[in-house]
């Protein structure tokens, strides 16, 4: 079995692959190590090895491992994040990646108000529509973005996306490249500056850098196998 200090060599060596072949440089993209299910101590092992940018998918489980880690490690929330969870939620990470719908938008600018924060968020975007899961589709999203834009308290940074589970890479593809698209539509439409493009999990990562991601969210290359099911 190899080290975690390993996989991340590998990882961000396959990054770096992808990015020369679509003419990008590494600076464009950083590595979101995806920790959920994993204990602190695999964490640990993963900064000793440079990495300081984490994620998790459930606020419960941050809240327990988060401040159990040296500080100067980062964090990113990337899962479907319920409305009574926000409070918690804000002091603990510098960008959500999965502001699902406007309601959710709403709320959190509200309680980010209450709190005096100003959070700083994706939206995420269910390109392929299908119906078991979270996410704005493309067409509610255009629809709704006014009503997005004007939540004072979010800075909207860019789009997420999680492409339909498939046993080839490159089926991705054509999410990647549709979220693309989309962040070029709605930067047109609403002049607005949507730098970020959150894409590519350990299946398919290298061809979301290739098609633009600037977050690419990896866990189980990393850290190895989840015992819980892998999207939940
Ligand atoms: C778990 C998770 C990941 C990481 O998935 P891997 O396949 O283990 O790389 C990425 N994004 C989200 C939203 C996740 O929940």
């Amino acid at each position: 079995m190899s080290s975690i200090a390993e996989n991340l060599e590998r990882v961000r060596k396959r990054i770096a692959h992808a990015a020369a072949k679509a003419g990008r440089t590494i600076d464009e993209i950083e590595l979101v190590a995806i920790t959920k299910t994993h204990p602190a101590e695999k964490v640990r092992e993963a900064i000793e090895a440079g990495q300081t940018l984490f994620g998790e998918s459930r606020v419960q489980e941050a809240r327990a491992k988060i401040p159990e880690l040296p500080s100067n490690a980062r964090w990113h929330f990337v899962g479907h994040l319920q409305k009574n969870k926000i409070r918690h939620a804000l002091p603990l990470f510098e960008l959500f990646h999965s502001i699902d719908s406007l309601a959710l938008a709403q709320e959190m600018n509200r309680i980010a108000a209450d709190e005096g924060m100003h959070p700083r968020v994706l939206l995420e975007v269910n390109v392929a529509g299908e119906g078991s899961k979270f996410g704005f589709s493309p067409d509610k999203l255009r629809k709704q973005m006014e009503e997005l834009l004007a939540l004072q308290r979010l800075s909207i940074l860019g789009l997420m996306t999680i492409p339909p589970l498939a046993d080839e890479a490159e089926a991705s593809r054509k999410y990647f490249v549709q979220l693309r698209e989309l962040r070029e539509r709605l930067q047109t439409e609403f002049h607005v500056d949507l730098p970020q493009l959150s894409m590519g999990m350990t299946q398919d990562f290298p061809i979301a850098v290739e098609e633009g991601a600037t977050l690419v969210r990896v866990g189980t290359a990393i850290f190895g196998e989840r015992t819980r099911p892998k999207r939940e």
